[in-house]
């Protein structure tokens, strides 16, 4: 059966795309030490769904084509859909612990989302429909691993957007008959060196006047203008696989997108001038909710992994069966199916717009917000369980090339069901994933990708059905009166 492999994705990236990184332009990255195990790693995915053994539950095959592709671009039309590609995009999380965040299921839920509300988009023009119907038709039918820049470059947070200084939020500075021209920023684009395009929105509130501002698109990661500023590479700066089992190979990259006076053809703008047009491309479709219910897909797994470590760490230090250990661990486990009965719960409430089924909003956003503040929390229960086991490691696998060394380690390593190489492997991975530069970035990842806390607490606010709730207030109030509590025969006798 057809399907896109690993080995036509890392292919696709060899794009003669401008990547900035220390200060020099990194050329191809499927080969740069910055890159090449991170893009390897998104060959992985492909090569998973490839695999004959998985993929009736990766892929579909949409209708009128001879290929299959990710269960991310289906738009399910009932319950048991929807489950059944959750149950992909879980497949596809356990293969980095959840460590990939943006892998290319996140976007493709936004679009997919996005499309099932094509008429909002019908409201503002038939050209801008017409433009993100035909792209969901191309994004999905090659399979493409698509990234987004939906937020703006933090600067002055006093300011408005549109007072920013000049060239630093992207905006249109011209267009023509072929289609518009952008020049600034947007931040984050993660995975956006292995992406193979990437979709460009506004995300954050904007005003009138400021419409140069309100507008979104698609483009080619190799689009003519387009630059991409990569932060530190933490693929770089790692040892070994051994060393850094995570950050070695799971590294998606983050970086700043410079549009430098890149031309988008109006077949690929989706929004226009519009400022409300840019909110409601989100919230008033499926979007947003599609987006994030992919991410807390995600975390259910990556949170389930972290549990794994908590356990092997009481393992590794033989703490396992003291009370208050216990007690911690049944605690992180409780947290754990919390998140995984709140993803349960929006697919289970999930209701019909249109012909498709969308998972319950209200239940997404409690879910953002109480798990962007549960995350740190983890990690805070995972170091506070292993005291200073994840510093006492050998410097790197070089140590145990050193026999002399290597004596010491087999001494000094020791626990009750881990051998010490066992255990130094264990908790390499273990401070990978909550200490190292790499995990730090994951904190700040889980706490910031859906929005700052004054924003996911806005949806959960605006989404919660308060009528009800209040409504309970308002039924015990008129349960009572006070003119009938003053009538004389409700009066008690007093003394
Ligand atoms: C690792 C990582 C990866 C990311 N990847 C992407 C990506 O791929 N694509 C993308 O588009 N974006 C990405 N982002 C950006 C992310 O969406 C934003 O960081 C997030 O929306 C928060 O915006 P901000 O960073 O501007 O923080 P702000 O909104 O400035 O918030 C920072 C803090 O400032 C304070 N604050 C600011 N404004 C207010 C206010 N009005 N009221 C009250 N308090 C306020 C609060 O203390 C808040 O916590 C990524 C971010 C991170 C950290």
């Amino acid at each position: 059966m057809d399907c896109k492999t690993g080995t036509e994705h890392i292919k696709s990236l060899q794009d003669g795309r401008t990547v900035y990184i220390d200060g020099k332009l990194a050329g191809d990255v499927t080969v740069h030490p910055a890159f090449r195990n991170s893009v390897k790693s998104a060959g992985m995915l492909y090569d998973y769904q490839a695999d004959p053994a998985n993929i009736e539950l990766m892929t579909f095959q949409p209708n009128g084509t001879n290929r299959r592709v990710n269960r991310a671009w289906q738009m399910p039309r009932n319950y048991a859909e929807m489950v059944h590609r959750r149950k992909a995009m879980q497949a596809w999380a356990r293969l980095s612990g959840g460590f990939m965040g943006r892998s290319p299921d996140h976007l493709a839920s936004s679009i997919v989302g996005q499309v099932m509300g094509i008429d909002v988009f019908e409201k503002h023009g038939a050209a801008r429909a017409k433009a993100l119907r035909d792209y969901y038709e191309e994004a999905s039918r090659n399979d493409y691993f698509l990234t987004y820049v939906i937020i703006n470059p933090q600067a002055e947070r006093g300011k408005d957007w549109g007072e920013q200084t000049e060239d630093l939020v992207a905006r249109i500075v011209d267009e023509d008959a072929g289609g518009i021209t952008i020049r600034g920023a947007k931040m984050l684009g993660t995975s956006s060196i292995m992406a193979n395009e990437v979709f460009v929105a506004n995300l954050q509130p904007l005003k009138a006047g400021e419409e140069a501002l309100a507008f979104s698109c698609a483009l080619p990661m190799s689009a003519k203008g387009l630059r991409v500023l990569s932060r530190k590479s933490y693929e770089a700066a790692a040892v070994s696989v051994f060393d850094n089992p995570l950050s070695s190979r799971f590294d998606e990259n983050d970086a700043l997108i410079y549009f430098d006076d890149v031309k988008v053809p109006w077949e690929r703008v989706f929004v226009h001038r519009d400022p409300d047009m840019c909110r409601a491309q989100f919230h008033d479709t499926p979007g947003h909710a599609y987006q994030n219910y992919q991410a807390q897909i995600r975390l259910s797994v990556k949170i389930k992994f972290l549990c794994g470590l908590a356990h092997r760490l009481t393992e590794a230090i033989g703490t396992t069966n003291m009370p208050p250990v216990r007690e911690q661990l049944g605690f992180l486990a409780a947290q754990v199916s919390m998140v995984n009965a709140m993803m349960a719960g929006m697919e289970a409430e999930g209701t019909m717009r249109g012909e498709y089924y969308v998972p319950n909003r209200h239940f997404m956003y409690s879910a953002q917000v109480l798990t962007q503040d549960l995350y740190p929390k983890v990690i805070n229960t995972l170091r506070d369980l292993s005291g200073g086991a994840l510093i006492m490691l050998p410097s790197s696998i070089h140590d145990f090339a050193d026999p002399q060394l290597a004596k010491i380690i087999g001494l000094t390593q020791r626990a009750a069901k881990m051998t010490p190489e066992e255990k130094v492997k264990f908790l390499k991975v273990a401070w990978d994933a909550i200490g190292s530069e790499f995990g730090s970035r994951h904190t700040q990842y889980e706490m910031f990708y859906a929005g700052a806390r004054f924003v996911t607490t806005g949806h959960s606010y605006r989404t919660f059905d308060w009528a009800d709730a209040t409504g309970m207030v308002d039924q015990m109030m008129s349960s009572y009166q006070l003119k009938d509590e003053l009538a004389p025969a409700n009066v008690r006798q007093s003394r």
